[in-house]
């Protein structure tokens, strides 16, 4: 059994300068890959759960496969619920087995964000679960713009809301399918100066290999979502198993082949979350 939650996770990834990826799954292909991948890379690896995986598969039915594969695996494994909306979203989440749940209330004004996330983070600590609280807001490609964090609101939230890792706005951009914009790193250094704890990029698909790198290495960068730029790899791994024989019509000999891509694509993906 090497479940285990974010803050286990993360802390050493603070302390000795490396990054651990939250990794964007939709379902059992995706999942199982994502696992294998860490454990062929020898990294801890974190689960993710978002809206749009809840929408298709219940919460307690995610709870119980990210669990199956944490108790198989040699790494350490977190289930994590990505952008809770709700306090409920979060207490069904600790409910289902999930280890870490994000409270994503950056649409809320300051102090609403900061009562809310701190009412979750003290409801998950009593279940020995962790929680990811977002400041400033990371927009969406081709939707809802960005509003930058502020390096003084970032240092109140962290110290009001008590949360284990704090979601920041530097210059990521949600579903981003190509890497042309890099994060404002200046402004990544003002909220480093005064905060202590671990950050998190959403919208790590956009964000160049070699500044990941870096700062997975020289930052308090401590977590990069990963979402699109999987799903690309996993999708046209899926397109080709499905056009090499139009007479096939079996979903799992289908779905097989997506394993060894997509692993090996998710592979290079935590190779630049490694320390020196
Ligand atoms: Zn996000």
């Amino acid at each position: 059994m090497t479940l285990q939650t974010l803050a286990e996770v993360l802390q050493p990834a603070l302390r000795q300068g490396h990054a651990v990826a939250g990794l964007v799954t939709l379902g059992w292909e995706d999942m199982r890959a994502y696992v294998a991948a860490a454990e062929a890379e020898g990294c801890p690896v974190i689960l993710q759960a978002g809206p749009s995986c809840r929408e298709h598969t219940p919460l307690p039915v995610l709870g119980k496969m990210f669990r199956h594969l944490a108790e198989g695996a040699s790494v350490p494994v977190v289930a994590h619920l990505d952008h809770g909306y709700t306090a409920e979203d979060c207490r069904i989440a600790i409910d289902s087995g999930f280890t870490s749940v994000m409270f994503d209330g950056s649409r809320k004004p300051l102090a609403e964000n900061i009562a809310e996330t701190a009412a979750i983070a003290e409801m998950a600590h009593a279940a020995g679960v962790s929680c990811e609280g977002e400041i400033g807001f990371v927009g969406y490609s081709g939707g809802e713009g960005s509003a930058g964090t502020d390096p003084e609101e970032a240092a109140q939230f962290a110290r009001e809301t008590g949360v284990d890792a704090m979601a920041i706005s530097v210059g990521n951009v949600h579903l981003q399918q190509d890497k042309q914009g890099g994060l404002d790193e200046a402004r990544i250094r003002a909220v480093e100066a005064v905060c202590q704890i671990p950050l998190v990029i959403h919208g790590g698909s956009g964000v160049p290999v070699a500044q990941r790198r870096a700062l997975a290495r020289g930052s308090a960068i401590c977590k990069f979502n990963i979402g699109t730029e999987l799903r690309m790899a996993f999708g046209a791994a899926l397109r080709e198993a499905v056009n090499r024989d139009p007479a096939r019509f079996d979903r799992v000999q289908i779905l097989k082949e997506t394993h060894e891509p997509l692993v090996a694509a998710t592979r290079t993906v935590l190779q630049a979350f490694k320390g020196e």
